[in-house]
């Protein structure tokens, strides 16, 4: 363990980062407490790794969003699936 982890120095502690990871995920937080986030994620690795997992589980679930598919995009897939069930 490295001691300088979850001191006040750094900006955010730990238990601080879990506690607003998805507004820091979604872009919410105001932008002088970002840089003190994003200042913790650099001194500290276990935070840094688990903020990216939570921003590539998040861009997933964006990705597979129906939703969020461009309409042509979307009618065009439809398409593709009526034929390929046809053949
Ligand atoms: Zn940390």
């Amino acid at each position: 363990m490295v001691e300088p982890l979850g001191i006040r120095e750094h900006g955010y502690t730990c238990r601080e980062v879990v506690d607003v990871a998805s507004e820091y995920v979604e872009g919410a937080l105001p932008p002088e407490e970002t840089t003190l986030f994003e200042l913790h994620l650099n001194f500290c690795d276990g935070c840094f790794t688990f903020i990216d997992q939570i921003k590539q589980a998040a861009a997933l679930s964006r990705r597979v969003s129906e939703d969020e598919l461009p309409e042509p995009l979307r009618l065009g897939l439809l398409e593709a699936f009526r034929d390929w069930k046809r053949s």
